[in-house]
C-alpha cells in the first residue's frame, strides 16, 4: 500500500493523523492533565452553584447542566423520535395492515417478515398472518413507515428499552407489535409539551 503523505494532503483532506501531532507542551503531559482537571472542576463548581441558586429561586435565567436519575427519572421523547415499532389497529381492534408488503420490500436491512392470506372478511382483500420484525437487523431508518400507504405501522412507541438475553426473543411479533404498551418506556398520555411539537 502507498505511504500517504498527510503534510502534503489537500486542506479538505487533512485528518485526525495531522491534528494528533503534539507540540512540546502536549508532549510535557502534565500541564495537559492540569488543564483538563481544570476545565472539568470550573464546569463542575459551576453547575453545583447554578443549581444551588435555584433551590433558593435565584439565578433561574442560568441553566446548568441536567442529569436525568435513569431508570426512576426519564428524560423525555420528541415525538418525532423512532422508537420500537408497533401495529396500529382498526376501531375493532383487527390490524390496519393490508399485507401489501410495501414495508418489507422497502427496508434497507430485509428485518421485515410477512406471510399474507386472505381476509376473513370478504370486503377486506389480504392480511398478514405473520408480521415479523427482526429489530436487532433493523436500523430505524423509518422507511417501512414512510412507505406505509394505510398508516398501519409506526415508530411513535417511544419505547427505547429494546433489549434482552435471548436473541430469539428480539424477533418482535404480530401480537407483540399490536399488542397496547404499558409501563415505563410506555408512550406518554397527557398532552405532549409545546416543544415536542416543534
Ligand atoms: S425502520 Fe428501517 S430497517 Fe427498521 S424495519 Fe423499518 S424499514 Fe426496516
Ligand atoms: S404495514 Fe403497511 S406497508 Fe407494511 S404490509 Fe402492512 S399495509 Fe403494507
Amino acid at each position: 500500500m502507498p505511504k500517504v503523505d498527510y503534510k502534503n494532503l489537500p486542506v479538505n483532506y487533512q485528518t485526525s493523523v495531522q491534528k494528533a501531532e503534539m507540540g512540546l507542551w502536549e508532549k510535557i503531559y502534565y500541564p495537559e492533565v492540569i488543564r483538563g482537571l481544570w476545565i472539568t472542576t470550573g464546569h463542575f463548581m459551576r453547575n453545583m452553584t447554578v443549581h444551588t441558586l435555584h433551590l433558593f429561586g435565584l439565578a433561574k435565567d442560568k441553566r446548568g447542566a441536567v442529569t436525568y436519575q435513569y431508570p426512576e427519572e426519564r428524560r423525555p421523547i420528541h415525538r418525532r423520535y423512532r422508537g420500537r415499532h408497533r401495529l396500529t389497529k382498526k376501531d375493532d381492534g383487527s390490524e390496519r395492515c393490508t399485507a401489501c408488503m410495501l414495508c418489507e420490500t422497502i427496508c434497507p436491512t430485509n428485518c421485515i417478515y410477512i406471510v399474507p392470506e386472505e381476509h376473513p372478511d370478504p370486503t377486506v382483500e389480504k392480511h398478514p398472518a405473520r408480521y415479523e420484525i427482526d429489530i436487532l437487523r433493523c436500523c430505524f431508518c423509518g422507511y417501512c413507515v414512510e412507505a406505509c400507504p394505510c398508516d398501519a405501522i409506526r415508530m411513535d412507541t417511544s419505547v427505547v428499552e429494546i433489549a434482552n438475553w435471548d436473541r430469539t426473543k428480539m424477533v418482535f411479533k404480530k401480537e407483540y407489535l399490536m399488542a397496547d404498551i404499558e409501563g415505563p418506556g410506555a408512550p406518554p398520555k397527557d398532552d405532549p409539551p409545546e416543544w415536542w411539537l416543534k
